[in-house]
């Protein structure tokens, strides 16, 4: 099934904390259950700055970046049905076990011994990929490649506004944070019809914001999210805050408490590399404030994500904001990180322009 291709590709390979480099690697061989893609997009993420930084400690190193991709089938497995040569996909990057306590109770998100391609098996910093052929989800026609690698972003966001926060139409919702993860939730509280408030520091991200359909935009470097809220929710407070900051400071969460209403709900969606958060735990108790955490998404959702692209629920294209060849993987990553030339989400085209 392999016959037409070279034998070697580039990638972009994680050595060690701060080391990314290019390299001629073989291309990897497809097993029965698995489909090599040939890589068209691949968006960069916030945790690939954070493996790169050393700060990530989910990455088997040396490993090739990468875990929000789309592409075209090359080749299937001897196993495979159902998938041929030539399918447009996206590829769901984590791998479950299919057996623990939680995948058995449909909550794979929570496996024990989860895998995740591009992080602790290679992924898409590179020409071709090998994924199991369970991970391919088919991209709808007139959905693009870049559209597609941001699935997992988006799927994410989604399962934390609609499944975590149970975000409903007419809700008043802030988001703390205006990066990929929290303009994906500003799209999908969007979806739902709530009202959304959206707090960050870069202007051209609350540009992006928007443009996605914010009802409020908070510069936080002029005005805070608590001293906007009681005119933006009449006095009441948010019935939902998602925090989408994380990091190593944690004034966001005791913000989040301050500014949801009695009996509403705090998700934590980003990532804390603290050793310790701090939360007004007197409020919690006093205001039965709700808090509940929000991590990857469920099986199923990278399609219902694609169908409501499909049908125009969610537009994600304001943050699409750049696309570079394979070797600008470390300038994109660095520009995202800078927070320079309004880059938000960087797209790389491992085999060049995809146009689509
Ligand atoms: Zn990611
Ligand atoms: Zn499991």
């Amino acid at each position: 099934m392999t016959t037409n291709l070279p034998d070697r590709m580039a990638a972009m390979v994680l050595e060690e904390p701060n080391r990314i480099v290019a390299d001629h690697r073989l291309i990897p061989e497809t097993g029965p259950n698995d489909v090599l893609i040939k890589v068209r997009a691949c968006a960069l993420c916030g945790t690939d700055i954070h493996a790169w930084r050393g700060l990530f400690k989910g990455v088997n190193l040396p490993v090739v970046l990468g875990h929000e991709f789309a592409g075209e089938v090359i080749a299937v497995g001897g196993s495979v049905r159902d998938i041929g040569a030539g399918l447009r996909c996206c590829v769901e990057n984590l791998i479950t076990c299919g057996e623990c306590e939680f995948c058995r109770s449909n909550r794979p998100n929570l496996c024990t011994s989860l895998q995740s391609i591009g992080n602790t098996l290679d992924g898409a910093y590179a020409e071709y990929v090998r994924v199991p052929a369970e991970c391919v989800v088919r991209l709808p026609e007139g959905v693009s490649y870049a559209v597609g690698s941001v699935m997992q972003t988006m799927a994410t966001a989604w399962h934390a506004v609609h499944d975590v926060g149970g975000v409903r139409a007419g809700e008043r919702v802030a988001i703390q944070g205006a990066g990929p993860i929290g303009l994906c939730a500003l799209a999908a509280a969007k979806a739902e019809g709530a009202f959304v408030a959206i707090s960050d520091s870069v202007g051209y991200r609350l540009e992006a914001a928007r443009e996605m359909g914010a009802d409020a935009i908070v510069d936080i470097t002029k005005e805070s999210l608590a001293e906007r809220a009681p005119e933006i929710t009449g006095g009441a407070g948010f019935d939902k805050v998602i925090e989408a900051v994380g990091g190593t400071q944690d004034a966001t969460l005791q913000e989040a408490c301050r500014i949801v209403k009695r009996g509403g709900t705090v998700v934590v969606m980003g990532v804390f590399a603290g050793e310790q958060n701090s939360i007004p735990a007197e409020d919690v108790r006093r205001l039965e404030i709700v808090i509940k955490g929000a991590r990857g998404r469920y099986a199923g959702q990278f399609a219902e994500c694609l169908r409501m692209i499909e049908t125009g629920k969610l537009n994600l294209e304001p943050m699409l904001t750049h696309r570079v060849p394979l070797e600008e993987a470390v300038e994109g990553l660095l520009m995202m990180e800078e927070k320079r030339e309004g880059a938000i989400k960087v797209i790389l085209e491992p085999n060049g322009p995809s146009g689509g």
